[in-house]
Formats: C-alpha cells, sequence, structure tokens
C-alpha cells in the first residue's frame, strides 16, 4: 500500500495560495507589485466587495508577449530571476514566479496584456489556474488583470474571510501603502465604484498624502531627512501638536517597500518624548535607504518584517531626523513670534536649546529607555511569529455560520482539511494524528498513537490568541465599531481609564472620554467578537481597579487574557473542521497546555487508562 503521493502541480498552487494570498488584500499587493516591476508609472486599483468578488489592477507598464502571457500563470515562471546567482541582488518587489499561480489556482482571471510597441494585445481567461481561452484582441499597453470571485472554489477559505467590511479595510490599507511606497506611480483606487484617492506620482510623498489624508493632513506634516554611514531617512512626520491617539499613521518604508518596524516606531517616538501629550502617537511616512546587503527582507513575498543588520545605527538616523524636524519646526515658531531671537532655522541646532528641562539628548540617555520598552521583544519573536501568523482565526460568527459537518471528515479520508495547516509547520513538528470528531460542540477528540486526547476548543484558541496578542511586537490591531458604545462608569473607573488610555490605545481600544464619567468606545481589538464589547469592557475596567498598582506589564497581561477570551472560539458554537483540526495540532504538537487562566486545554487517556476503565485489565 502506498502512502506517499506526489502532490498535482495543480493541488500544490492551491497550497501555495495559502501561503501568498491569505485575503484580497494579498492579491492587491502582490498585483501591484508585478505592475511596479513592469515599470507603470499609472495604476489602477478597482476593488467591489471588499475584494471578494472583484479585483482589478489596470497597469502602463511593459506588458507581456503572447507567449509570456501564456506562461505567466505556471509555477515558477518568473522573469526576474534567472538563477541561484542573481538571488542577493533582487531590485525586483517579486522574484519567485508564484504570485500568479497562486492567485489563478483560487479565483477566475481574465487578463489582458500589450507588449510596448506590439500591434496586438492578448486576452488570457483561467479559471481555478486551468486557461480557458486565449486570443488576440485590441487594448492599451500594458496590463490589465482581473480577479474573480477569491477562493470559490475552496469554500473553507472563503469562510477564513472576515466580514466584507474589514476586507474592505485591510484592501484600502494596502491601496494606501502600495500608494506611498511610491510617491513617482500615479495611483488611482477605487472602491465600489467611487474614487477613494488619486495620487499624482510626482515624486513627493507629501502630495501623495494630501491626495490620500487630505488637506489638513498634510498641512500639518513636516518634512524630515537625515543619514549617517549606513542609511539615509527622508520623508515626513507629524508636527507634535498634530500627533493622534494611535499609530495608524505611521508608514515605513525600507528600499521603497512597506515593512513593520517596532524599531522605527520607537526611534520615531523618541523623538518625541516631552513634546508631545502623552497617549498621543506621531504621524509618519518614513523612507528608509539602506543597501540590500545590509537588510534581511527574509526573501518571503508576503512578509512585512525585515531584520537589519545594524540596528543601532538605522534607530540613530530615524531618531536623529525626526528630532531635527521637529526642533526646526519649533524654531520656525519661535522666530515668527519672537523675532528679536534672531535665530536662524538650521539642522544643527542642538536639542538643548528647545528642551531646558530635559538637556541635550545624547545616544547613551535615549538607548537603554528603548531597549527596556516593550518594543525590545520583537528581537526574538519573528521566528515564533511566524508560524503564528498565518494561523487564519477568523472565526468571524462562528455560531451563525453555515454549518460544516464532520461528515467528510471520515478516518479514512483526514486528509482533505490537513494540506493546508500542515504546509505552515515543517512536518516534523506535528507528530501524526487522527481527528476523531468534535463532541457537544465544545470538545474535540483526536487520536495520536495510543492515545485519546480531548481539547476544550475555547481553552485552545483562548490560548493560541494570548500567545499571539502577547509576542506581537506592535501595537494590537483595532477594529473600528459600526455602533460605538458608550459606558459609563463610576468616577473612579473614569479615572483609571483615562490614567490608562495609553495602555488600552495599545491593546487596540480606542476612547475617549464623553463627560459625566462616560466613555465611547469607537474601536476594539481587531479579532474581539463586536457582541463581546461590554461584557470584556466591563471586565477590563475590573481588572484595572483591582490591578492598579501592579506594573504595566501586568496590567497590560491581564487585559489581554480578557482579549483573548473574547476573541475565542466558544464552547457551543459550531465551528468548521478545518479550525478544530489547527486547534488540535496545535495541542498535539505541545504548542499549547494550559489555557491564559491556567485551565488545561486538554486531557490525555492513554491505552491504559482506558482499559482499566473497562477493566480488561486491573
Ligand atoms: P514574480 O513577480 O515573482 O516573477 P508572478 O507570478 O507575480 O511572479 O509573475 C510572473 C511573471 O509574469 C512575472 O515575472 C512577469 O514576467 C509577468 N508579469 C506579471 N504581472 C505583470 C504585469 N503587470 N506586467 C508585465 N508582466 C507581468
Ligand atoms: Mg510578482
Amino acid at each position: 500500500m502506498t502512502n506517499i503521493n506526489i502532490l498535482s502541480p495543480h493541488v500544490a498552487d492551491m497550497i501555495a495560495a495559502g501561503e501568498v494570498v491569505e485575503r484580497p488584500a494579498s492579491v492587491i499587493k502582490e498585483l501591484v507589485e508585478n505592475s511596479i516591476d513592469a515599470g507603470a508609472d499609472s495604476i489602477t486599483i478597482e476593488i467591489k466587495n471588499g475584494g471578494s468578488s472583484m479585483i482589478r489592477i489596470t497597469d502602463n507598464g511593459s506588458g507581456m508577449s503572447p507567449e509570456d502571457a501564456g506562461i505567466a500563470f505556471m509555477r515558477h515562471a518568473t522573469s526576474k530571476l534567472h538563477d541561484e546567482y542573481g538571488l542577493d541582488s533582487i531590485s525586483t518587489m517579486g522574484f519567485r514566479g508564484e504570485a500568479l499561480a497562486a492567485i489563478s489556482a483560487v479565483s477566475r482571471i481574465d487578463m489582458v496584456t500589450r507588449e510596448q510597441g506590439a500591434e496586438q494585445g492578448t486576452r488570457v481567461v483561467l479559471e481555478a489556474g486551468d486557461i480557458q481561452s486565449m486570443e488576440e484582441c485590441g487594448c492599451p499597453y500594458g496590463t490589465t488583470i482581473t480577479v474573480r470571485d477569491l477562493f470559490y472554489n475552496t469554500p473553507a477559505r472563503r469562510k477564513f474571510l472576515k466580514t466584507e467590511r474589514s476586507e474592505t479595510t485591510a484592501s484600502t490599507q494596502t491601496a494606501v501603502r502600495c500608494a506611498l511606497s511610491r510617491p513617482d506611480i500615479s495611483i488611482h483606487y477605487i472602491k465600489d465604484g467611487s474614487e477613494e484617492f488619486f495620487t499624482p506620482g510626482d515624486g513627493d510623498s507629501l502630495s501623495g498624502m494630501y491626495a490620500i489624508f487630505g488637506r489638513d493632513f498634510a498641512n500639518k506634516m513636516l518634512s524630515c531627512s537625515g543619514s549617517n554611514d549606513k542609511v539615509s531617512v527622508r520623508g515626513y512626520v507629524s508636527s507634535p501638536a498634530a500627533c493622534r491617539g494611535n499609530r495608524a499613521y505611521q508608514y515605513f518604508f525600507c528600499n521603497n517597500r512597506y515593512i513593520r518596524s517596532p524599531l522605527l516606531q520607537a526611534a520615531v517616538e523618541q523623538a518625541y518624548e516631552n513634546s508631545m501629550l502623552v497617549g498621543h502617537y506621531p504621524a509618519c511616512c518614513l523612507y528608509i535607504d539602506i543597501s540590500y546587503g545590509a537588510v534581511d527582507v527574509n526573501v518571503h513575498p508576503t512578509k512585512t518584517e525585515v531584520k537589519f543588520m545594524e540596528e543601532k545605527k538605522v534607530f540613530d538616523a530615524v531618531y536623529h531626523a525626526a528630532l531635527a524636524a521637529i526642533q526646526k519646526e519649533n524654531l520656525l515658531s519661535v522666530s515668527t513670534t519672537a523675532p528679536s531671537a534672531a535665530v536662524q532655522p538650521s539642522e544643527t541646532v542642538s536639542a538643548s536649546s528647545f528642551r531646558p528641562s530635559s538637556g541635550a539628548v545624547s545616544a547613551d540617555a535615549f538607548r537603554p529607555r528603548y531597549e527596556d520598552s516593550p518594543a525590545r521583544s520583537y528581537r526574538n519573536t519573528s521566528a515564533a511569529r511566524e508560524e503564528e501568523a498565518p494561523v487564519p482565526f477568523a472565526f468571524s460568527g462562528s455560531q451563525t455560520a453555515e454549518q460544516t459537518s464532520m461528515d467528510g471528515f471520515s478516518p479514512a479520508a483526514p486528509q482533505p482539511a490537513a494540506p493546508e495547516t500542515q504546509n505552515k509547520r515543517s512536518s516534523s513538528d506535528v507528530p501524526p494524528f487522527r481527528m476523531v470528531g468534535e463532541v457537544m460542540n465544545t470538545y474535540i477528540l483526536v487520536q495520536q498513537d495510543e492515545k485519546l486526547i480531548i481539547i476544550d476548543k475555547h481553552a485552545c484558541h483562548e490560548r493560541i490568541i494570548f500567545d499571539r496578542l502577547l509576542t506581537e511586537d506592535r501595537s494590537v490591531m483595532s477594529q473600528i465599531l459600526m455602533v460605538p458604545v458608550i459606558v459609563k462608569t463610576d468616577e473612579e473607573t473614569a479615572t483609571l481609564l483615562e490614567e490608562n488610555s495609553a495602555l488600552l490605545a495599545e491593546l487596540g481600544f480606542e476612547l475617549e472620554p464623553y463627560g459625566d464619567n462616560s466613555h465611547i468606545i469607537r474601536g476594539v481589538p481587531a479579532d474581539m467578537y463586536e457582541s463581546d464589547v461590554t461584557a470584556a469592557f466591563e471586565e477590563i475596567c475590573q481588572q484595572l481597579k483591582d490591578h492598579r498598582t501592579v506594573d504595566l506589564e501586568a496590567r497590560k497581561t491581564n487585559i489581554l487574557k480578557t482579549v483573548a477570551c473574547k476573541a475565542a472560539i466558544k464552547a457551543g458554537w459550531k465551528t468548521d473542521v478545518r479550525e478544530l483540526f489547527v486547534l488540535a495540532e496545535a495541542v498535539v504538537s505541545q504548542q499549547i497546555k494550559y489555557c491564559p487562566h491556567g485551565r488545561p486545554v486538554a486531557v490525555v487517556y492513554t491505552r491504559e487508562d482506558l482499559d482499566k476503565e473497562f477493566k480488561r485489565i486491573v
């Protein structure tokens, strides 16, 4: 009997699709990157219904010859890398030849493309990766790719999509990042038929911000630049007076690629110390240029994390550039209000002249604070998070979601739900196991070797979310509530909420005082179910009261426990088999043992235990 199958290229593409294409936003990112690589200076992004029914990217780039158009959707088809020697000097956004294959495997595609100078264009239509038709057609130079019905042939993945609203938000975020990443390219973004923004592509990121965020926003940005022998920084940071209640407007680009970076975040925020209200965060759009060798982009197309070889140099460059921009503004306002001071704007003014109370800032003075800040966890967590990040725990409304029965999951066919999840980890991490089923919509039964494992799905999921939140090296993502919630508390709690507003903001809660000891909650952590907001909030208020004396980290941990609990699937809910599978994997691989409150996530019965129970042995 054979147990090992070589996957067909088609199945392999569908699995790869899970890595490259998580949601509509990732499709947008990949396609826009292709347009950028094709040298386009004008790109239009259109989406409908959050991108799940349609995404269309139109560019005026190089276009493709009919031959290339035919093979572009094959796995490992790339024009950007020829052999392993090219790997060190990649300057294009893509090079693995995976994106088109992966996207086409899980959607319906219509592409028209015409090579610059060619007489005719080519139209290719694909369904689930198979070419349906290919013909000559008339079209402008460049390429238009329309992706329809994403995940239509992988229903389980489609179910992992969040609400249309959150997919739209994520798609818009991606469009914004693409647009800001390349101010020299004009980007037009159209959402459900209406124009959201249109950047001019004049090379100045301030024009881009003006087009995207509006005049008021752009007017409050300060130009910022600086460099040392390793790094150069340019872009804009917000005037201290225009800082905001969250980090939503912090954009960093490394070599024109959008990145997340707690290091850069800390560097910018440090520059605002003493000039910004507590609980506020600067907005910024900063471009870091660094030699390709000095940064490890981890050569994975979906990663936005980078590792700088010389972190201190990068930190210093950003810190000093931001600080100089703030000081320059102070200086300008000083000189307008007190002309007699006769100071000339200059980049070289020392910090001490503006911050008499804190004295000059030396590199050493801020470094230790940065080391001590929570951001330090970014150092060791990336490996762990790579494993965790893709775990698709978007169990939106599982209790009402269409029921997935366990029937298709008989012992003879345990694989259907497995490929995607197994693909995430190296197979050695997860010992082989068999899903037996779920009982009472609460407990998952798993057999591994000669053991029966019973898993509490809520406790298990809670732990996974908690671990992810805890190791997350950035603020927790927030979701804006459709209907803001107003909570009235006693005076003591209201004061505590205000005192902890920075912490709450970092954890994804957006709230403002609303007078008379009330607060209005506008946003909550992205994972949390909206129906749980009030309950979660009450719990958190109680925790703040109970733990007011403990240190910040402990308060944070307690709040995260509540968030994890309210974001986890609940006992009694219907849960998709795939989701159960991911939970079972986490337990079997011994990644998790206890829920954040210390309860076990699973109980184990050995054959011996059962034999004893049935008096087969004594
Ligand atoms: P990669 O970008 O890693 O090479 P993709 O699967 O994203 O892989 O694209 C495969 C190939 O298709 C690219 O190498 C490029 O030659 C071609 N291609 C894709 N999109 C475009 C486009 N918008 N314009 C021109 N060529 C394109
Ligand atoms: Mg690509």
